[in-house]
Formats: structure tokens, C-alpha cells, sequence
């Protein structure tokens, strides 16, 4: 089935006139694998032989950063396509705390427009407005009004980040069929074949797929606290089973058929200008927080999602199109602490539930004889102090919270808002930047907390593991150094030991396409040694 719905995109492409563009290229085709670590990266990377292994004959920095702290979607996807990291960006968190909000949900989410009737951080009205600068889309836009600007991803946050303010179309999987939060376009022929398409692929049952040796080798069951066993699953789906069909290689096999099936409708690249598309490719992620990175799934949807990449390839060079691509992610992930230590990670755990804001704040409620939560938040990150106590209550939580926090085993270190704000923004190499510096990047005086608890590497955030048994987050480059790749067809391949950074991508695209960088000013910096790629003198 998934093979049929990129051979119907393939059929597409063929009726249509095949034109050669000289330099630059005429569509830049820009993927987000998400959670796709640089150590994932590396390890893998000898065992691909379709799209992955494209993009690792182009120029290939294998010390990419996702340089700030929160390493989360949102925030991770920010960087892509904007050349800012996400204390510029304004997507520092992908749920923050507002409590001034005139609704009982106080949560907002970052792709969220928390003023539509009805929103709330969990069943939301999609919007882009929390986003504070423009992408390369919306700015292409501005320099050539021809040029067009798409975005199809897993996830509504990583199509919003990409594409920003100014989409011409925008397709995100809602849970049940592919979705646009804009309103007054046409919607693609392509879209009702593509969501008929899935739609019939969810009603069958998928069986699992065949491990090759080197995912058998990862075959080792685990049996986490509560019974849950992982690492030897072959990501086998019951009929109509939503959230299998997500933590398996169907839903990137249906963004990557939408895109093509995009792409050809909308004759992306044959154009006056160039144009590009943001693919955002979620099952990694939900593969990961579901059984882990270092098992046998994992291996299973890479190498799958390997294969839907080459066909993916293919059918753009049939077609004629003169492309760039880039590959990169929004973060990178932690495995579960039971398979590191068999690696030898001896100081993988899982967090003490003590550190609940929620459990914390009702220690320090009791012990200052204060009411309400006290403290609001998750086990790590960002932390608020209830608003509607005084302030000089206010400021004894924060300093007694830091204290507990601060002494607490698993904790490296915990700030104050205003230790951060009082920290300058960091630039130079993300490699040796401290701690405090990494807060600093992903840190917004509206948006973050009032207090930052940063926990120690390999200390795994999760305590209720019913749903999620892996995730990320963390400053640690487990979760930050993630893999950035160019390639285009004729490229001379180069590979970059030195460091390189998210928000380095869209200035070296804009760059690659001639397009002179207006303000505002931007956080990246064009990578230079790249093929075909003139960086501005500056
Ligand atoms: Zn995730």
C-alpha cells in the first residue's frame, strides 16, 4: 500500500513536462527526521544504502548542534529554517505556563492560538503567531512573490516551525488524516487521494517486519517496571491502531507520498523562483519515546524510513528537478536506563519522583505554611512559582526550592530566572558552551520559567512509563548534537568534523539560492566548505 501511494505520485510526475534549471537549484527539499540523534546518526550510517546514504555523500557535519537546552520539537524546529536559535525565535518549550491566561487551562502550546474560542494546550487551534521571526519560506516570499513555500510533517508544531508566517500550503498528520490550519486555499487533488490512501492503509493490520541481521542483533528483551517489554518488537500493528500507525515507518512512508504527490501538483520547483518544501518526519520520535532508541525497533524504522527516502529520491529525479536537500533534526534522545547500563552506562536511572514540581511544591507549601501548588511544572526544565502568592512568599519558594533542588542526587545544577537573564547570550562554538549558556539559548523572559532544574546525564525525566518509556530534553549532547547534511546531485562530497549548528542551515540554503538576507538579523552563520555554496563575505 505505501509503495502504491508513492507510484501514484510517481504517475503524476509523469505527465507532466520535464524542464532542466540551470544553478541554483530550483527546489529545496529541507527533511527533519525527528529524535534522530548524531549518535544514531554515526552508528547507522554504515548500514544505509538508499536516501540516508544520499544525503551522507554530500557534505555531512556529523557534529551538528541543536545548541540550546530545551531540546524539544518545537523549539528544535524553530532553528531549521529561521538561522535563530529559540531565545530569538520565541519557541523556547513546546508547552509553556501562562497564568494570566483568562481560560482554566494555563498551559499554552507553542504552535497554539490560545485566543481562539475553544483552544486549549491539548485540543488546540493551530497557529503560527508564537512564532517571532521569519523562516526562509516566508523571507523568499518577500525577495520573490513567485516563490512558494510547503510544508507536510507528522507533527502540526514541525510544519508551523518550518513554514512560519506565510505557507502556501501546510499538511500536518492531526491523528487521523493529514490537516491544514489555513484557511482560503485550495486544498491539493493529491491530499483526498493521500488521506483516502491511508485511511484504507490504517483499517488493515500491518504485520511486523522482518529484522536483517543487524537489527536481530539488537533483539534483546527488556522488561521495564510495570511489565512493559521492549527491544524486540518488529512494529507490528492491529487494524485501525492510531498511535502504532504513528510509532511506525506508514507515517513517514504518507508524509514523504504527500510531499511528492505536492510537489508534482503544484509543479515545485518549475517556477520563476525557486521554491522549497519542509518535510517533517515524526515516526522517530514516537518510535523512540515508545520502546527506546537502542533496540531493535529503532533499527527497524530507520532502515525502513532508508528505503522510503531512496523511493522518495527516485521519483524527484525522474522528474527532472533540479533539488537540493538537507537533512537534519530537532533533537537528539536518551535510551532507557535498563539497556544503558547493559551497555555500561552505569549511571542511567530513572528520576526520583520526588522532583515533581508538584510533589516538591507541596513539601515547601507544608513547610512554609503556604497554599495552593506552590510550585507548577514537570520533573525537570522549566518550573513556575504560583503567581498568586505575595511576592515576598514568592521569593522565599524560589530560594528554597533551589536549595532542594540543588541537593538532590540527580540534579547537576538548578538556576533563577534571573541567573539566566543575567546571563549574555552565548555564540562562538555550541561545543564547549556551559550549562548556564545552553538555558540561556532556549530561555524567553515571557514564556520560561521561574525556575530551571537541569538533571544529571542520564537521568531519564519520566515517572509514569504507561505511555512514554524514553525521552529527551536535556542540555546533554545526547539530546543536542544532532547530524546536518547538504546534498545535490554533481556535489563534491565533504565531511566536517567541526561543529556546525541548526540555525546555520538557513543562511547556508539562502546562500545556495542567491537570496540576499534582509533584516532582521539572524543568530546562524553560513557554513562555508560546502560545494556550490558561495557564503557572503562579511
Ligand atoms: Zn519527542
Amino acid at each position: 500500500m505505501r509503495k502504491f501511494v508513492l507510484a501514484a505520485a510517481a504517475a503524476f510526475f509523469a505527465s507532466q513536462a520535464v524542464a532542466q534549471a540551470p544553478a541554483p537549484p530550483k527546489l529545496l527539499v529541507v527533511i527533519s527526521v525527528d529524535q534522530f540523534s548524531a549518535d544514531l546518526w554515526d552508528e547507522y550510517r554504515p548500514q544505509f544504502t538508499g536516501g540516508f546514504a544520499r544525503l551522507a555523500s554530500g557534505a555531512v557535519f556529523h557534529n551538528g548542534y541543536q545548541s540550546h537546552a530545551a531540546t524539544e520539537t518545537c523549539p528544535g524546529h524553530s532553528t531549521i529554517l529561521t538561522g535563530d536559535r529559540p531565545a530569538t525565535t520565541g519557541i523556547v518549550v513546546n508547552t509553556w505556563l501562562d497564568q494570566s491566561l483568562g481560560r482554566s487551562d494555563k498551559y499554552v502550546y507553542c504552535a497554539e492560538d490560545e485566543t481562539a474560542l475553544g483552544s486549549s494546550s491539548i485540543d488546540y487551534k493551530v497557529s503560527d503567531k508564537h512564532l517571532r521571526v521569519p523562516t526562509l519560506g516566508d523571507r523568499m516570499k518577500a525577495a520573490w512573490p513567485a516563490a512558494r513555500n510547503v510544508a507536510v510533517a507528522g507533527k502540526d508544531r514541525a510544519a508551523v516551525m518550518m513554514s512560519g508566517h506565510h505557507p502556501d500550503q501546510r499538511w500536518y498528520w492531526d491523528g487521523k488524516k493529514f490537516a491544514t490550519d489555513l484557511t482560503g486555499i485550495a486544498a491539493p487533488a493529491y491530499l483526498t487521494a493521500t488521506n483516502a490512501a491511508v485511511q484504507k492503509m490504517m483499517a488493515q493490520p500491518q504485520p511486523g517486519l522482518e529484522p536483517p541481521p543487524f537489527c536481530a542483533a539488537k533483539s534483546q528483551p527488556i522488561t521495564l517496571p510495570g511489565g512493559k517489554v521492549i527491544g524486540n518488537g518488529t512494529l507490528a500493528r492491529a487494524a485501525g491502531d492510531a498511535a502504532g500507525f504513528r510509532a511506525s515507518p506508514e507515517l513517514d512512508a504518507s508524509v514523504l507520498a504527500l510531499s511528492a504527490g505536492l510537489i508534482a501538483e503544484m509543479k515545485l520547483g518549475r517556477g520563476s523562483a525557486p521554491d522549497v518544501i519542509s518535510v517533517g518526519l515524526s515516526a522517530t520520535d514516537y518510535v523512540g519515546h515508545t520502546y527506546g532508541p537502542g533496540g531493535q525497533e529503532m533499527c527497524l524504522q530507520l532502515l525502513d524510513l532508508d528505503r522510503e527516502l531512496a523511493d522518495f529520491f527516485a521519483v524527484l529525479d525522474r522528474s527532472g528537478l533540479d533539488y537540493a536537500l538537507v537533512l537534519t533534526a530537532d533533537h537528539g534522545g536518551l535510551d532507557i536506563p535498563e539497556r544503558l547500563r547493559a551497555h555500561g552506562v552505569a549511571d542511567a536511572a530513572w528520576v526520583d519522583p520526588v522532583l515533581r514540581a508538584s510533589d516538591m511544591g507541596k513539601a515547601l507549601g507544608a513547610r512554609l505554611e503556604l497554599p495552593g501548588p506552590v510550585l507548577i511544572g514537570d520533573v525537570s526544565g522549566d518550573l513556575w512559582i504560583d503567581h498568586s502568592l505575595k511576592a515576598s512568599d514568592q521569593a522565599r519558594v524560589l530560594k528554597e526550592a533551589l536549595a532542594e533542588y540543588r541537593a538532590h542526587p540527580q540534579v547537576a545544577d538548578a538556576f533563577s530566572r534571573e541567573q539566566i537573564t543575567n546571563t549574555p547570550m552565548p555564540s562562538g562554538d555550541p561545543v564547549g558552551w556551559s550549562v548556564i549558556q545552553r538555558l540561556r539559548a532556549s530561555f524567553d523572559p515571557e514564556r520560561s520559567g521561574d525556575i530551571l532544574v537541569v538533571l544529571k546525564p542520564h537521568i531519564m525525566p519520566i515517572v509514569d512509563i504507561s505511555r512514554y518509556v524514553a525521552t529527551h530534553g536535556s542540555p546533554w549532547d545526547y539530546d543536542r548534537r544532532v547530524p546536518i547534511a547538504f546534498w545535490r546531485k554533481g556535489m563534491s562530497p565533504t565531511e566536517h568534523q567541526e561543529s556546525a549548528e541548526t540555525a546555520d542551515i538557513m543562511p547556508t540554503l539562502a546562500a545556495m539560492i542567491g537570496l540576499p538576507l534582509a533584516a532582521p538579523a539572524i543568530d546562524g552563520k553560513c557554513l562555508g566548505g560546502i560545494s556550490g555554496v558561495a557564503c557572503p563575505t562579511r
